[in-house]
């Protein structure tokens, strides 16, 4: 059976997941879980991707391409070296090097990938993800949403019916989905975002801050010089990490610039109320979509049972403050917010690959699609007018027709234009396609014609128009936002990556002779590749039992024992997620202990 991997696609850091034993784990490269989401060329030319071209940025921001995602699905080209390269690509190249992980650390090759997006992606940056997979070489089974992904790490069986609700700010967007999981299913209720909003957000407004202290002590704007400005960047954002657990960080920054043929350097503290004002703006937009997303479900706060954290930037403290007003109970991050989303995508992968890992998922569309028409308001023609066709939250895959006609007698042609957004007035919805229907039979109006919109599990639409009295029909699948590459610019492009691969000194992507190799963990045993990997299937089951026995023990335990316990198992969860053998042997001795000693109490 074909291994199919999950891929979390991030603007800031991608990881791939797989399922083993039954257990979501993230593959990692030399013990790292994560691959920032950066691609550069080294001065002699050679490719590199992840943290070496991240690491370059602050030198050579001119060779180096970051938060990539969000330009996916505009029709634009960023420089690399002497070439330009589409969104697409250098998406594909971050996914390419997922894929090469995934085939050392597994020891065969991966053909077939599920991988998430944020909701809130359009039609056009759904497919663009679609394509960057394809270049890649990966066969991309499903498209599904990060929030989404992230629920499919929950239990499918929760005692009760639950209510999730997911916050999953990342490094460039943000999406909110409210979800009811019961007896294995689990249901998308309603979602809403920003394509736009992240920590990338916060780390442009801590710049901004820094570089006005500093023109206003010195007159010199750092923001002008790409090198000034890149060193800044990455020393902000290192910054902002810190005041997540620091009440004040300083910024150190030597030789950042020159005033009369003296160096300048920057040294400035940065206290963590003035960073909270900074974002909170951005933040309170966040909470206008937990409001929206609660209303689409009708629901109330008070009506949320758990309010679950995904993605890096959540571990802002004002974050957490800001939720637990706002919904009057105190936030869950159990899950680690930085793979949740790779786990739950290697979740939906083993799902469809027919393995039983669990849970049903029901999504849906968190935009509105249909078509322009023309109105006649007060008598007057509008040409604007959107008729919703697929409301928004329904959920997925659905089919939907409507019928409409056509304004002049023997109108040949007709032309659908489709949107998806919520506004009444086309123009203030987004533009996801448009074809004419050619050929119409010469009858008088109103001729009917028949618009089906279909959309599928990846959230990809197909538009059919049919008219119902010769069954004439034209369908498009909306993918020309994107611009997609006409069959020979395809085939250049991945020649062109693969020649950026080929040129790498990198071990090859999987050796198909000897035996598979192990699942990377941060292990140093000399161990061969083998008993490594089943040493940590051993000791995953061994912690699962011992968890759920502390499970069982933990409502009769006392106040400190109970929280000692608790505490313990997330340590151990957290160790099972980044598969660290000697973390899941070391944190289950000590579980183990204290289900010993409460056992016999
Ligand atoms: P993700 O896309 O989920 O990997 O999230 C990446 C974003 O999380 C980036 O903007 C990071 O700067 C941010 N981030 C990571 N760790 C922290 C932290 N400790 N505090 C605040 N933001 C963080």
């Amino acid at each position: 059976m074909d291994v199919i991997i999950g891929i979390d696609l991030g603007t800031t850091n991608s990881e791939v997941g797989v399922i083993r034993s039954g257990v979501p784990i993230v593959l990692t490269d030399d013990g790292d879980p994560i691959l920032p989401s950066v691609v550069g060329l080294d001065p002699q030319g050679k490719l590199l991707v992840g943290r070496a071209a991240r690491n370059q940025y602050v030198l050579s921001p001119e060779r180096t391409i970051r938060s990539i995602k969000r330009k996916m699905g505009q029709d634009l080209t960023v420089d690399l070296g002497d070439q330009k390269y589409r969104p697409q690509e250098i998406s594909a190249i971050i996914l390419r090097a997922l894929k090469e992980r995934a085939e050392r650390v597994l020891g065969h090759e991966v053909r077939k990938a599920v991988i998430t997006v944020p909701a809130f992606f359009n039609e056009g940056q759904r497919e663009a993800t679609r394509e960057a997979g394809e270049l890649a070489g990966l066969e991309v089974v499903r498209i599904i949403n990060e929030p989404t992904a992230a629920i499919l790490t929950y239990d499918p069986n929760p005692p009760e019916m639950e209510r999730l609700l997911v916050y999953d700010l990342g490094g460039g967007t943000f999406d909110v989905s409210i979800a009811m999981v019961e007896s294995g299913v689990i249901e998308i209720l309603s979602s809403h975002g920003d394509t736009n909003l992240g920590g990338d957000d916060f780390d442009q407004r801590l710049l901004d801050f820094v570089c006005d202290r500093f023109q206003t002590e010195h007159g010199i704007d750092l923001r002008e010089s790409s090198r000034a400005r890149s060193r800044l960047l990455a020393a902000v954002e290192d910054a902002k990490k810190r005041l997540s657990s620091e009440p004040v960080a300083t910024i150190s920054e030597e030789f950042i610039a020159e005033m009369n043929g003296s160096p300048l350097h920057l040294t400035q503290d940065v206290m963590r109320e003035d960073y909270e004002g900074l974002i909170e703006p951005l933040l309170a937009k966040t909470l206008r979509c937990v409001d929206d997303a609660l209303s689409d479900a009708n629901l109330r706060a008070l009506q949320i049972d758990k309010v679950v954290l995904v993605g890096g930037a959540t571990r802002t403290p004002l974050i957490h403050r800001m939720l637990e007003d706002r919904l009057g109970r105190p936030v869950h991050s159990e899950i680690e917010p930085d793979l949740a989303v790779a786990m739950g995508a290697a979740v939906q992968g083993a799902l469809i690959a027919g393995v039983d890992v669990g849970p049903v998922l029901v999504d849906i569309t968190p935009h509105t699609l249909g078509i322009e028409v023309m109105s006649y308001p007060g008598g007057f023609p509008n040409p604007y007018q959107f008729s919703p066709i697929i409301e928004r939250n329904t959920p997925l895959p659905v089919t939907k027709t409507d019928i409409y006609t056509t304004a002049h007698d023997a109108q040949k042609v007709a032309e659908i234009r489709v949107f998806q957004g919520e506004e009444d007035d086309t123009r203030l919805n987004t533009l996801v396609g448009e074809f004419l229907i050619e050929g119409l039979a010469p009858v008088p109006a109103p001729n009917s014609l028949l618009v089906r919109l279909d959309l599928d599990l990846n959230g990809i639409l197909k538009v059919t128009a049919t008219e119902r009295v010769t069954g004439l029909a034209k369908h498009v699948v909306i993918d020309n936002m994107m611009e997609r590459f006409r069959n020979r610019e395809r085939v250049n492009a991945i020649d062109r990556i693969n020649a950026l691969f080929d040129d790498v000194d990198h071990a090859p992507a999987y050796d198909a002779s000897p035996a598979p190799r192990a699942i990377e963990a941060d292990d140093d045993s000399q161990s061969d590749d083998d008993g490594t990997e089943n040493e940590l299937l051993d000791a995953i089951e061994a912690a699962r039992s011992l968890i759920a026995k502390s499970e069982e023990l933990v409502a009769a335990a006392a106040g400190e024992d109970a929280a000692e316990m608790k505490g313990l198992v997330q340590d151990l969860q957290a160790a099972i997620t980044r598969s660290s053998v000697d973390d899941i042997r070391r944190v289950s001795a000590a579980l183990d202990d204290l289900v010993y000693y409460l056992s016999d109490v």
